[in-house]
């Protein structure tokens, strides 16, 4: 591990969001953090306020000065090593959260002695002094930036080492394996089998079971991350533009009720029950309303390939229930090759008789009908979208992948554990078995830390931003 990698400096940033805020908190971390904070912190009655002297853990009310200037009122906390976030001495002070005043209590702190931290700086402290692995380390980056309930319970159970856990029983049986082929390797005039073949072959075949199972919530965990796809389709002037917008009108006016949100930023995205569901708009829906075109159905198979839930949305007088047949049988063709979910949408059902639409097309199944325009029924294609998501959805207590990184590492570990077998049953030499063994050793411990490189940490922590 180089130096620049464990700096001993004592580092300082805002740990709060940038802007203005009511409170706003530095952090300072390394040895010298609590006699940094010492040099600026006073009394009311402007003594020292010598923190360095009071108990660990516990808030004091300071004044922070620069020479005989006060620059706030604010409430200092000691945290020592090793109990604090990072493993390190560790100084929160909270000041009011005026963009000037964060900036004056910055650039006294860098005067005193501390310098701005990189970014992750802290987080990676906390790793390399043992306080997390790295795929808890990496988890604090997705709590911050979680944006719907499963998301974040997804990460919070990684940060509490869930995921990690597992990956280090495995690792820790294979290491007994492997120390015995090495062990036999060492031995190789002799001819001894240390290493029970049927039993390696046991532990390889259970591990590669959950490797996999790991491998497979991956792609649940991206679109945990990521938003469920969702795409509606139908042909023009069904109402697609309607009833997105319909979707996400009420999101858009809780959002923009939230000072210094915009529309921009919540884009086509809901989250319903806490779950985030992403709109594509793969026929360009809102912009290609007036343009004439039939049904559209190449656009359809396009939008499926990309979504996890397909809406078909039809008006409901213009197509009749043996149109409907056909255009269904021939969705549902490619809904089972990418292997997406199905609902069918009657929109305009403001314009019909609804007993009378629903005898129509009472043989279709998971059928709606709804006013796009009047907003009627849309609460109940919620439900529908939350209920084929759970259907599909893996129990989130059990530990799922979000990360790209890891999964890499789950496919190269199963190449290895692949070649083991195979290994195995060509009563391969223990030289190329106890490689293989090594090699997947090797790609479990990438993903907890175990195994780290400079070059790796440094990409996984500059990818956080300033002051986490
Ligand atoms: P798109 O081409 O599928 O995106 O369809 P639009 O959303 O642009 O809607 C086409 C036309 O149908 C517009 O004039 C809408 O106002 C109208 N429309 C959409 N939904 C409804 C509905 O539920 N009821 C009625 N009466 N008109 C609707």
């Amino acid at each position: 591990m180089n130096n620049k990698i464990i700096s001993q400096d004592t580092i300082v940033a805002l740990a709060t969001a940038h802007g203005v805020g009511a409170i706003a908190v530095i952090r300072l971390s390394g040895n010298d953090a609590i006699s940094i904070a010492d040099k600026v912190l006073f009394t009311k009655k402007g003594l020292l306020l010598n923190l360095l002297q009071k108990a660990d853990r516990k808030a004091y009310f300071a004044i922070v000065k620069d020479a005989d200037i006060v620059l706030d009122e604010v409430i200092a906390i000691a945290f020592r090593a090793p109990h604090s976030f990072t493993g390190e001495n560790v100084v929160e002070i909270s000041c009011h959260g005026s963009v000037f005043i964060q900036q004056q209590i910055l650039l006294l702190l860098t005067k005193s002695g501390a310098r701005l931290a990189t970014p992750g700086e802290f987080t990676m402290r906390a790793f390399l002094n043992g306080k997390m692995d790295l795929s808890q380390a990496e988890a604090v980056a997705d709590l911050i930036a979680s944006n719907s309930a499963t998301s974040h319970q997804v990460a919070m159970q990684q940060m509490r080492g869930g995921f990690s856990s597992k990956i280090k029983t495995l690792r820790e049986n294979l290491v007994n394996f492997a120390s015995l082929l090495e062990l036999e390797l060492d031995f190789s005039e002799e001819d001894v089998e240390f290493a029970n073949r049927a039993d390696l072959r046991t532990l390889i075949v259970a591990i590669q079971k959950i490797v996999q199972r790991l491998m497979d919530s991956f792609e649940f965990g991206n679109v945990i991350k990521n938003g469920i796809p969702v795409a509606i389709v139908g042909k023009p002037n069904a109402g697609k533009s309607r009833l997105l917008n319909a979707l996400l009108e009420e999101e858009r006016a809780i959002v923009s009720e939230i000072p210094g949100t915009t529309r921009d930023t919540i884009e086509d995205n809901i989250i319903i029950d806490g779950i985030l569901f992403r709109f594509i708009d793969t026929a360009g829906i809102r912009h290609t309303t007036d343009v004439i075109e039939q049904i559209g159905v190449a656009k359809t198979f396009e939008a499926i390939k990309q979504s996890a839930i397909i809406i078909y949305l039809f008006d409901i007088q213009e197509l009749t229930s043996r149109e409907l047949k056909s255009v269904v049988a021939e969705i549902e063709e490619h809904l089972n090759k990418y292997n997406s979910q199905l609902i069918i949408v009657g929109n305009k059902i403001d314009k019909a008789d609804l007993a009378y639409t629903e005898r129509e097309f009472q043989e279709f199944k998971n059928t709606l009908f709804i006013s796009a325009k009047y907003g009627n029924n849309i609460n109940a294609l919620k439900a529908k979208l939350v209920e084929l998501f759970d259907s599909r959805a893996v129990n989130v207590t059990e530990t799922v992948v979000t990360n790209a990184r890891h999964a890499e590492a789950l496919r190269n570990a199963n190449k290895s554990l692949i070649k083991i077998l195979d290994g195995l049953n060509t009563n391969q030499t223990t030289e190329l078995i106890a490689s293989d063994v090594r090699n997947a050793l090797h790609q479990l411990g990438l993903i907890t830390g175990e195994i780290s490189t400079d070059n790796l940490l440094e990409n996984i922590f500059s990818k956080f931003c300033i002051g986490k």
